[in-house]
């Protein structure tokens, strides 16, 4: 069962968002990401097509969801107050349409959420209304929305500890599970069997359980290789509760691991928790990063780790801040949800990662995620 963020949640996003507009010299924002859309609406209706869900119109006086009749009803449910208009024909010109009516001139729409076709069929529409319309100009923005929802509010926290929660139910229950024989896919399969019957809504993101070489790859896809004794093998999953996101990464090994996977497994497990303890407000993307890749370089594995230390998690499974070498823009504040899973990849071999969920405090980080990280499971 979803729980309900009042509505006064929804009116102060909308009015710090109306702030962000001001400054950047416009009247309105288009909203069609969908996950911007829902945190400025509570509207949670989603489609893989581009614009039949609906698009959200802030404007100075008005929130208005333009989206087709399927939705209608739900949206009348999920968002009483929020003004809506039906869409019947072409999205374009009825978006074009409701613009005019709200007497906006410049109007902001999410470059990475609108195709180069929407843009010019408004542009089109637009023209082709006239009577003024032709003069109101689209101006492409980004992360207009995307940072306000990186610092989370106590609904979204409880949110994501509740998909955190069935997250390390699915691990512990995994530890019973897994047997030599199994394939990965098999595994991959009964991860998200296990979390709906938990009660998520769904996989956060699709579940990775890479064992013996394929764990080389940070991102390999489940195969039918059966799991065997005495090698890593790296599941990294997590539930999707009320729209929200939850991340865990363990590595296990059946059995008595090999002395280089352990010695592995330690620096690794090292690292996360050097970079667990370390993280505060106040540290830059950047320096998270470094909490834990200096741990794992002064290891000898600073070649070996792949990609970047964390990120943040929340209606998306990544979204701000990152915790990466490349992240020095995002500044760490409490309430923000974010991941630690600092890993050392082998071609040939395999790799190690271990990650957690945590939220920023006033003066450290709350790790949600309470799986435990021993390596070894008895088999
Ligand atoms: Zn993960
Ligand atoms: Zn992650």
């Amino acid at each position: 069962m979803a729980i309900a963020e009042p509505m006064t949640t929804y009116a102060t996003r909308v009015e710090r968002l109306r702030e962000r507009l001001g400054t950047e010299h416009l009247d309105a924002l288009l909203v069609t990401n969908p996950e911007n859309r829902r945190y400025l609406s509570g509207f949670t209706g989603h489609d893989s097509g581009a614009d039949s869900a609906g698009a959200l119109l802030v404007t100075p006086d008005a929130v208005t969801l333009i989206t087709d009749g399927r939705y209608i009803e739900q949206a009348e449910h999920e968002c009483p107050g929020l003004r809506l208009v039906k869409r019947e024909g072409e999205f374009a010109p009825l978006a074009a349409k409701t613009l005019a009516e709200a007497g906006v001139a410049r109007v902001g729409f999410e470059a990475t959420h609108v195709t180069v076709a929407l843009r010019d069929d408004l542009e089109a529409a637009l023209k082709e209304l006239g009577e003024g319309a032709e003069s109101i100009m689209l101006t492409p923005t980004r992360r207009l929305v995307e940072p306000m929802r990186a610092v989370k509010d106590a609904a979204e926290l409880a949110a994501i500890e509740h998909a955190v929660e069935i997250t390390d139910e699915t691990f512990e229950h995994l530890c019973g599970y897994l047997q030599p024989g199994m394939t990965e896919r098999q595994i991959a399969q009964e991860i998200e069997r296990y979390m709906r019957e938990r009660g998520a809504e769904g996989l956060a993101f699709d579940s990775i359980v890479a064992s013996g070489p394929n764990g080389a790859l940070p991102h390999a896809r489940p195969t039918e290789r059966p799991i065997q004794l005495g090698e890593p093998i790296t599941i990294d999953m997590g539930a999707r509760y009320n729209g929200y996101c939850a991340d865990l990464t363990r590595t296990v090994c059946l059995g008595a691991p090999e002395a280089q996977a352990q010695a592995i497994y330690d620096a690794v497990l090292a690292a996360q928790e050097a970079c667990e303890r370390g993280l505060k407000p106040g540290l830059n993307g950047q320096q998270a990063d470094a909490l834990a890749r200096d741990a794992l370089a002064a290891r000898g594995h600073g070649e070996q780790f792949l990609h970047s230390t964390g990120h943040g998690l929340g209606l998306e499974i990544h979204e701000h801040p990152r915790l990466s070498k490349f992240g020095a823009d995002h500044m760490l504040e409490p309430g923000m949800a974010v991941t630690i899973e600092p890993g050392v990849y082998v071609a040939g071999w395999g790799g190690v990662r271990i990650e957690d969920t945590a939220v920023i405090t006033t003066d450290g980080a709350r790790v949600l995620s309470t799986s435990h990280k021993r390596f070894s499971l008895p088999r």
